[in-house]
């Protein structure tokens, strides 16, 4: 009777659903809401924007530009919509998020192809034949959420805490050393020493800073392994100096004075060109996380590609579960995207609908699927879902947004920063158009 079944009428599935039933596919696209509905969803309407109405930057020098040039290559119907929509806001796309939803809620239930079936998908459909799309979003339902983590061998995540990733760029070498703790480890670690004075002033600007609310589902309870730096800065004054700020075994190695305390960088990737800030999950606005974090003198210049959130998100342990082709290893018919598949952000979300679409109808098609070049904002979206990446292979899989660490380093090295990143964006989107033209040129 339908050609794909698509559960969940966010980001993630309004795209999905509109990409195929534009392509000719009948698809039953199944909508909890309102029957049931989420923790923070306050309407009936699809692709609904549960917080901010910005999708970040449209400037082409930024990841999140280059992502949403190459969702337009391929005609991404929120993206248009959200143009349609948008409402001034600096660089940024920001969209009146009512106006929004109505247009996509609208343009899908009086599609031709598509029909609508209000109800709650309680399990995943493992053996199922017709294609179909789980897109249930960071908040699926309970039941669904414990069958899927059932199903993926207890593979699923109900919070992420993630910390800041830097560009290796930006941090001011001379100002710190490279060491593994009690020397083990190399240079896989950069540390940044700390007086007494520059602990507390730290300290007290961690503890003074502006953070955000936890929604009344967000009260989980923290391994010790995540819990925000500023949950733990609140047991005492000296907590982080026997935690993640702790400087036993890092002794500077040119004087072999041990720190007071210290904040490590670990290598991120194997070119080293990002590092996470080790232990510096936090609820601190992203404001006061730049602020706080420049006041280090390595770091005065820091630029973040990702900040450090923690939130209520249910996400897969996608590297172990899906290809890059965003269907499960054990059935190719089952599609999984959006956040669910620890893609963070609208935007990419919305990328994950819109891959997983294409994905979709190459298999429709008895195509082969569609290998998105590496060094593309889609060809590493895969392949960090896939665990392909240097950022998620073999590491605790965390979500993360698309960013320009993610981008393979220039051949040649680049002083200038604005350039290098001009460069790398230019390779990555000639290489996006490209791969569309080899393969959709002629539609
Ligand atoms: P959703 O847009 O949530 O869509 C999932 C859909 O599936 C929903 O309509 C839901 O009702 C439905 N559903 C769930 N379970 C079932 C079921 N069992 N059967 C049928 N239907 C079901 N990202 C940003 O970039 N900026 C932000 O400001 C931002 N704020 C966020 C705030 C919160 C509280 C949360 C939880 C996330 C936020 N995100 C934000 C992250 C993410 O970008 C959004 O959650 C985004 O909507 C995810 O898109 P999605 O398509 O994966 O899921």
């Amino acid at each position: 009777e339908y050609d794909v079944i698509i559960a969940g009428a966010g980001l993630a599935g309004s795209e999905a659903a509109y990409q195929l039933a534009e392509s000719g596919y009948k698809v039953n696209l199944i909508e909890m809401r309102p029957l049931k509905t989420t923790p923070a969803h306050e309407t009936d309407k699809f692709a609904e924007l549960v917080c901010s109405n910005s999708l970040k930057s449209l400037d082409i020098t930024t990841g999140s530009g280059l992502l949403k040039k190459e969702m337009m290559l391929y005609n991404s119907f929120l993206m248009q919509t959200a143009l349609k929509c948008s409402v001034p806001a600096g660089g940024a796309l920001a969209v009146d998020r009512v106006l929004f939803s109505n247009i996509i809620t609208n343009s899908l239930k009086n599609h031709k192809n598509i029909t609508v079936t209000n109800k709650e998908i309680t399990e995943l459909p493992i053996n199922t034949d017709t294609p179909f799309l789980i897109a249930t979003g960071p908040l699926t339902s309970d039941i669904l959420a414990e069958h899927i983590k059932e199903y993926c061998g207890g593979a699923l995540y109900f919070a992420d805490a993630i910390s800041p990733i830097i560009d290796a760029d930006t941090v001011d070498m001379e100002k710190g050393y490279f060491l593994g703790r009690y020397g083990k480890g190399g240079d896989d670690y950069f540390n940044i020493p700390l007086t007494e004075e520059e602990y507390n002033i730290f300290y007290d600007d961690i503890m003074a800073a502006p953070k955000t609310a936890f929604h009344d589902f967000e009260k989980i309870s923290y391994f010790e392994g995540c819990m925000p730096v500023e949950i733990m800065a609140e047991r005492g004054r000296q907590t982080l100096t026997f935690g993640p700020m702790k400087p036993v075994g890092l002794e500077d190695p040119k004087t072999n004075i041990r720190p007071y305390a210290v904040i490590q960088l670990r290598k991120e990737n194997k070119e080293c060109t990002a590092y996470n800030m080790v232990g510096f999950q936090t609820k601190m606005t992203i404001g006061a996380q730049i602020e706080i974090f420049r006041k280090i003198p390595a770091l005065k210049t820091a630029e973040f590609l990702r900040f450090g959130s923690v939130h209520r998100n249910t996400y897969i342990e996608s590297p172990k579960h899906i290809s890059r082709y965003f269907n499960f290893n054990s059935n190719k018919n089952l599609f999984i995207a959006g956040q669910i598949t620890g893609l963070e952000g609208y935007n990419e979300s919305i990328a994950g609908g819109l891959i997983a679409s294409l994905q979709i109808a190459r298999l429709l098609q008895n195509k082969p699927f569609l290998d998105f070049p590496a060094g593309t904002a889609f060809g590493s979206l895969s392949e960090y879902i896939s665990g392909i990446s240097e950022f998620s292979k073999n590491k605790k899989y965390v979500p993360s947004n698309f960013h320009l660490g993610m981008l393979p380093p220039l051949e040649k090295k680049v002083r200038d920063k604005k350039q290098k990143k001009q460069i790398q964006i230019d390779s990555a989107y000639q290489k996006a158009e490209l791969f569309y033209k080899e393969n959709y040129g002629n539609r």
